[in-house]
């Protein structure tokens, strides 16, 4: 009874206490904000104790955080100010007690995150920071214990906790309200919008080797920007310009703001048949085309849910697909790029069978910009795994994407569509 309440009191009282103590004493060392000069974190880990789980971050700092709770899946997130992360990547398995697996990054600019998946609904037990490291190099060690507890006590426990330093980074602005791009003049260049698929706290697929889908879209994302931009014909964005995540919806969102064109998402995979390699593309549609297709689409698609988004408190859910009849049109072009696209690709890198393949993908939602997704090929097969990371590969998909763009604007010139 007594362990209970001293646990109790630790919970509900002693731990605010501690930690705005700790807070409070470190509150000089933060640092303004900017990158570069926040916390440097060199070590993080999971161990079981017991009933508790620990999560543990060794930083050269303390820092001012928020964690909290969200469920379907149950998931734990920690938000940080940006931080550098010089910590091992979790291995591919780091699973103990009642973590799954746990990954970080960042979530927007100024805010680091991680997010750990965890099996059970849980309680958030304690969290503080304690001195660490040597005199030389003197630190601090963030600590969050989780405990796991039924769903009906789930029901009543406190979701979430900031420290008293926590500043809520700004909230994602607000779509811009859809005003008609002024007409394009002749010999104007064509905006294209690339899209590196995943980033920052969402890493997407994870290669044989360790390397992460998202490191491998940024650069050939560079490469198509490079070689469209070198024509002179075209002026090229990209839905991010650095290791950040970017919601489904803002990726469509920023082509459309940006009146673009075209909006190609680029993306890689990984399948259980390691021999598997090759390239796909895919469209926009209600129906797939294929199981594997919807099972890419559904998968694809939880972006968000990687990140540690909280999806039940968003008011329309991007994932479901309603088509209206603006985007018929819209799909039609999309499919008149992809087949162009398709044909490039063939001469330059191998494809899947049934190359062109179509399921309800979020990220081509836009209604206006013609879109489409490619998968450039397998993280799990060895050899396609070595190519993706090879310049040479991205050049030859640069090509392609030019080869099929300038196909893709001769037609719509010749159809007087401007
Ligand atoms: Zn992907």
């Amino acid at each position: 009874m007594l362990v209970m309440t001293i646990r109790s009191s630790i919970r509900y009282l002693l731990a605010p206490v501690i930690i705005s103590a700790v807070v409070g004493l470190f509150a000089q060392a933060f640092p303004a904000a900017g990158a570069g000069a926040g916390p440097v974190i060199t070590k993080a880990r999971v161990g079981a104790h017991g009933e508790i789980t620990r999560f543990v971050i060794e930083a050269d700092r303390a820092f001012p955080y928020r964690i909290f709770i969200l469920t379907n899946p149950y998931r734990v997130v920690v938000d940080l100010p940006e931080v550098s992360w010089r910590a091992e990547p979790p291995k591919l398995n780091a699973a103990a007690g009642l973590v799954a697996n746990y990954r970080y990054g960042l979530f927007r600019p100024g805010n680091s995150r991680v997010v750990i998946d965890v099996n059970t609904p849980v309680a958030i037990e304690r969290h503080f920071f304690l001195a660490s490291g040597t005199a030389q190099a003197p630190g601090q060690r963030f600590v969050l214990d989780i405990r796991g507890i039924t769903p009906v006590a789930f029901g009543t426990t406190p979701k979430s906790i900031a420290s008293p330093k926590w500043k809520a980074p700004a909230p994602e602005r607000a779509a811009k309200p859809a005003t008609p791009p002024p007409p394009r003049r002749k010999g104007d260049r064509r905006v294209v919008m690339i899209d590196p698929g995943h980033g920052g706290v969402d890493p997407g697929a994870i290669g044989r080797t360790g390397i992460f889908e998202k490191h491998i879209t940024f650069k050939v994302a560079k490469a198509v920007k490079r070689k469209l931009e070198a024509t002179g014909r075209y002026r090229v964005l990209l839905t991010r310009n650095r290791d950040v995540y970017v919601s489904l919806r803002r990726r469509f969102k920023r082509a459309e703001d940006a009146a673009a064109e075209l909006f190609v998402s680029l993306h890689a995979d990984t399948i259980k048949n390691r021999k598997i390699r090759g390239a796909s593309v895919y469209t926009l549609s209600e129906k797939s085309s294929d199981k594997e297709a919807e099972a890419l689409a559904t998968k694809e698609n939880r972006a968000d849910v990687i990140a540690g988004v909280d999806l039940s408190t968003q008011s329309d859910d991007v994932a479901s697909i309603l088509i209206s009849l603006r985007q018929r049109n819209t799909m039609d072009e999309s499919a008149h790029f992809a087949r162009f696209l398709v044909k490039q690709l063939a001469r330059n890198i191998s494809l899947l069978r049934n190359t062109h393949r179509f399921a309800g993908f979020a990220v081509l939602k836009s209604p206006d910009v013609p879109s489409v997704l490619v998968e450039l090929g397998y993280l799990s097969n060895r050899k396609e795994e070595k190519l993706l990371r090879s310049k040479k590969f991205r050049q030859r998909v640069a090509l392609s994407i030019l080869r099929a763009a300038d196909q893709y604007f001769k037609r719509k010139e010749r159809l007087n569509r401007s």
